[in-house]
């Protein structure tokens, strides 16, 4: 094969310059390479000195500095010269040169390769741009953040927290963390790390945005603030796998509204404590006269009064729930329970209550064992099937089904075909005293404490609650629970 390549050629065209010259500079040969890129030519090659084709300060460098290493050392790698060629125009290269010496080890001269990298120093150049360009956008960047009163924060889906504007070092007064690798895990107050952990996940497996209420250490402060954290997937347009993603997002103090939810939920607890007991009282002594009342408008009045009580029996039962969740005192007590029979016989009620709704109940798997507080499952399932209910005025048709979700867990949804739920309005729905505002749903009554509650509820069971909504298509509400063996 070696006969294919032609020797003389691949000197002459190598993609390189070849060329040699004596230890006073002056040029003895040149492959044609050279020739092209300098503008010299054979004919007068010993006319040219090496440093003809320098600068000024190249040269004295290649006086003072090339030549004597040269000579101690036998050769010198990469040595980077601007070229001047003969028309006075400039190219950058690249040099590695070799010494040629005589028997008695004397400098006879010196053979040169001189690579162009006009193209490697465009890149660098672009490089070096693109580099710059993103730096002032980092600058704008944290000038802008730092001129909100929010704080402002980018993270890494590991959890490291790259970037925090001034805001953060401000209410926090953790000056100490500035320059240190920081991670959520060393900003959040313990107690919340578990919410933040849960939804963390979640945020990171769907590609989602996220928000939860969450208190932020404090070096000066015994009772740290309490923040809402948002933050969104941030991906580049090449993204391929998690690591390529990162995240970004503020923490805004929302102190002052939780300290006056708090005072609320105080009156709120006491208030309906008291109201507890004449309720109960009033109920029974409604229930004897209806018992004992003939009169058909005496008996239409007791039966809408009793209808009032009841609903401020539910109201009053859930503030009590709202008390002892936020006490962080709710008590759940779990034993093995057929979740199948719970569908059943709150399909059951609701029916009874709801004539004119159709309830379709799909049953998958019977028995379904799961430790579950019974009482509570219930207000779950029913609570589902109320709103479903509620929140489908123009549909009747109502779907609760169980089935097997994988070996081990079985699904429980709800679904109506009502009047739907906005993305906008999707995460806030579980939220504490929210309420849809819309024309649609403003005369529909509520207190917007269901959801959260049975969101509480679900998670005691040790899962969390999901919903799938399209306005004016309907929603679907479902939990999975790990089934028992018998
Ligand atoms: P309430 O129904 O008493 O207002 P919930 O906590 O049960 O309180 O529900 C919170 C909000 O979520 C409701 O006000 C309603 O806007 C929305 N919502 C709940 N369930 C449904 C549903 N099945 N369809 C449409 N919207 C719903």
């Amino acid at each position: 094969m070696t006969e294919l390549i032609d020797l003389e050629d691949l000197y002459e065209n190598a993609p390189c310059g070849y060329f040699s010259f004596l230890p006073d500079g002056t040029l003895i040969k040149a492959n044609t390479t050279f020739h092209r890129w300098v503008g010299t030519n054979n004919d007068s090659i010993n006319s040219y000195n090496f440093i003809d084709f320098l600068y000024k300060g190249n040269s004295i460098y290649f006086e003072m500095i090339f030549l004597p290493m040269l000579k101690m050392q036998g050769y010198l790698n990469e040595i980077s010269f601007d070229i001047i060629k003969v028309d006075g125009s400039t190219f950058p290269g690249l040099i590695n040169a070799v010494a040629v010496r005589d028997d008695q080890e004397n400098l006879k001269a010196i053979n040169v390769t001189l690579i162009n990298i006009t193209d490697r120093k465009k890149y660098e150049n672009e490089l070096l741009q693109a580099k710059k360009t993103a730096d002032a956008e980092k600058l704008k960047f944290e000038l802008l953040s730092n001129q909100v009163p929010d704080i402002i924060w980018t993270a890494l889906d590991s959890g490291e927290v790259n970037f925090l504007n001034k805001q953060y070092y401000r209410a926090t007064q953790k000056e100490q963390i500035k320059d240190k690798k920081v991670y959520f895990a060393d900003l959040i107050f313990q107690k919340d790390l578990q919410i933040f952990r849960d939804n963390w996940q979640e945020a990171k497996e769907l590609n989602n945005a996220f928000e939860i209420q969450v208190r932020l250490n404090n070096d000066s402060s015994e009772d740290p603030d309490w923040y809402l954290l948002k933050g969104i997937p941030f991906v580049r347009d090449n993204f391929s796998e998690n690591t390529d993603r990162s995240w970004i997002g503020t923490f805004t103090n929302i102190n002052q509204q939780i300290k006056s939810l708090q005072v609320k939920d105080e009156f709120l607890s006491i208030a309906s404590h008291e109201l507890k007991t004449p309720i109960t009282v009033i109920s029974s002594y409604l229930e004897i006269l209806q018992g004992v009342l003939k009169d058909e408008t005496h008996l239409e009045i007791i039966s809408k009064c009793i209808n009032n009580i009841d609903s401020m029996n539910v109201l009053i039962t859930n503030l009590l729930d709202i008390t002892q969740i936020n006490q962080e005192h709710f008590p759940i007590e779990k034993k093995k329970e057929n979740l199948t029979s719970i569908l059943k016989s709150c399909v059951e009620n609701q029916r009874e209550a709801h004539k004119n709704k159709q309830v379709e109940l799909i049953i998958e798997i019977d028995p379904a064992n799961v430790m579950a507080d019974r009482v509570r499952m219930e207000q779950v399932i029913n609570n589902l099937l109320t709103n479903a209910i509620k929140y489908s005025p123009q549909s009747d048709k109502i779907i609760v089904k169980i089935e097997r979700s994988d070996l081990e867990t079985v699904k429980v949804s709800v679904q109506g075909f009502g009047i739907g739920i906005s993305k906008e309005d999707l995460p806030k729905i579980f939220d504490r005293y929210y309420r849809v505002r819309s024309q649609t749903t403003d005369f529909i009554k509520g207190w917007g404490l269901g959801l959260f509650i049975i969101q509480q509820i679900i998670k005691s069971h040790s899962s969390i609650i999901q919903v799938t909504s399209e306005p004016n298509k309907g929603s679907c509400f479902y939990f999975t629970m790990d089934t028992v063996n018998d």
